[in-house]
This record gives structure tokens, C-alpha cells and sequence, in this order.
């Protein structure tokens, strides 16, 4: 279970009405049941269930049972889609350890704003789900341009199916450190942006097969084509 609270040997954890529903309402625990907790930077530890009511409860951690595992350096930038699409991007990246979500507004991107409290809520629940002792930070949305240049010295996997003389994914160098992966929107980058990446020393064109993909679909193969070649 994620808790936006420090953990610790003897720290006590106060429970919000939706987790205490779910831990004893949905899971039925009661007092001295034990729950794993993480929050992302204590690592994952037990605890037990001191205080269950209807509307919160107690946790009390008894000890450290992992320590945190940082996911590698990768962030994931995406053009944002449609609601549930964009849902699934955040929700994968998560699960496949991307370390930092970044939506991003291209000339081409339709969506409109991004509810960002509600794709790191999506980022928690992957976590949760997968075991994780880390969580993603999904960014607020910024325009591609700034966050390109936010990138500094990070490679940066350009994902473009339309690209003349892309690289495909072998192509792509082993060097290891900081990296990001862009995917962009339904109608592509246009050819300014296209222009702005190639100039960048640090971008890789990369093609992921002969097929136009969705951009959900293109975001966990460009996931998946990164953790295989770079990933740990
Ligand atoms: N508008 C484009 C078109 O119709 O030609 C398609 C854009 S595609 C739906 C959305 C994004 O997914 C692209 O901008 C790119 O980042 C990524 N993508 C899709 N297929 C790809 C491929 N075969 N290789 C590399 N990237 C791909």
C-alpha cells in the first residue's frame, strides 16, 4: 500500500478514508493484521494495523522488509491522447519503471489540459499493483520545446514511425546514464519539431517496426526496446 507518510521502526501511519475502506472494508484486516506499506523513499516496510475504524485507521511499522529500488534514470515524454489512452501510457510506464512521466504539448497534440493529480493517482495504483517501492512523478504538461531543453545533457529516444533515415532500435547506442523516450501525438511531430530534434546532439531517431503504431502502443514497445537494451 502507498502512503504519503515517512516510515520508520515504531512510526505510527494514519490511513485516509479510502484506504481504511479498503484495507477493512474490501480486505476485511482488523487490528494486528499486517500490511505492507512503501511510500517511495523509505524503502517497503510491515506494519500492523493498531487502530481500524470506518472512516481511517492506524498503521504502525514494525520493520523494513526491502530497502527502495530506484526504477533507472528514464523518463518517459508523451504527447497526451485521449482520456483512457493517456490513463494506459501513465499506468504502463509506471509498471515498466520509467522514473519521471512527462506529458508533453506538441504542435499536433489535441488533448487539452492534463489532470495531473489524477495520472499520478494512475502512477500509485501501477505500483501498488506491481509491487513497486517507488513511484513515478508524473509532471505538470509543458510545451515540448522547454521540455527539450529541460533535458540538458539526457539522450533522448525520439520515437518517429515517418522519419527519413531514422535509425531503427539497433541502432540506438549503449550509452549508459540519464535517458528519456518521447512518443509523439496522432498527427506526429510537425516538421519544425522534427528539425529542432535532429539538431540535438543528444536525440536518437528510432523506428519500432514498419507499422504506423498507436502512440499507447508505441510507448511500451519504445519502453520495452529501451529496458531490453539499457534497462537494468
Ligand atoms: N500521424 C502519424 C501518421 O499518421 O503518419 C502517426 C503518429 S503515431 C499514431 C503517434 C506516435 O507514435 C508517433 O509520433 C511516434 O512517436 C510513435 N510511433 C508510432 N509508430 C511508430 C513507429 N513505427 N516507429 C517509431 N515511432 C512510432
Amino acid at each position: 500500500l502507498y502512503v504519503d507518510h515517512p516510515l520508520g521502526q515504531g512510526q505510527s501511519v494514519p490511513l485516509s478514508r479510502e484506504q481504511a475502506h479498503y484495507l477493512f472494508g474490501v480486505m476485511r484486516l482488523s487490528v494486528g493484521a499486517a500490511v505492507l506499506l512503501f511510500n517511495g523513499v523509505d524503502g517497503e516496510w510491515r506494519a500492523e494495523v493498531a487502530e481500524a475504524g470506518k472512516r481511517g485507521g492506524t498503521l504502525v511499522c514494525a520493520a523494513r522488509t526491502r530497502p527502495v529500488q530506484m526504477p533507472p534514470d528514464l523518463w518517459l515524454m508523451f504527447a497526451p491522447i485521449k482520456k483512457a489512452r493517456t490513463d494506459f501510457i501513465v499506468e504502463k510506464a509506471a509498471e515498466m519503471g520509467a522514473r519521471r512521466i512527462l506529458p508533453v504539448q506538441t504542435e499536433f497534440t489535441n488533448a487539452g489540459r492534463v489532470q495531473r493529480d489524477r495520472l499520478q493517482a494512475h502512477a500509485v495504483e501501477a505500483a501498488e499493483q506491481c509491487g513497486g517501492t517507488y513511484v513515478p512523478e508524473v509532471a505538470d504538461m509543458q510545451r515540448l520545446d522547454r521540455a527539450l531543453t529541460g533535458l540538458g545533457d539526457r539522450r533522448l529516444m525520439f520515437c518517429d514511425e515517418a522519419l527519413a533515415g531514422a535509425e531503427d532500435t539497433s541502432a540506438l547506442p549503449d550509452t549508459p546514464g540519464p535517458w528519456a523516450i518521447l512518443i509523439g501525438p496522432e498527427g506526429g511531430f510537425s516538421d519544425k519539431e522534427r528539425a529542432r530534434l535532429h539538431r540535438m546532439d543528444t536525440a536518437h531517431a528510432v523506428q519500432l517496426g514498419p507499422r504506423i503504431l498507436r502512440a499507447d502502443t508505441a510507448a511500451v514497445a519504445a519502453l520495452t526496446v529501451w529496458q531490453q537494451r539499457l534497462g537494468d
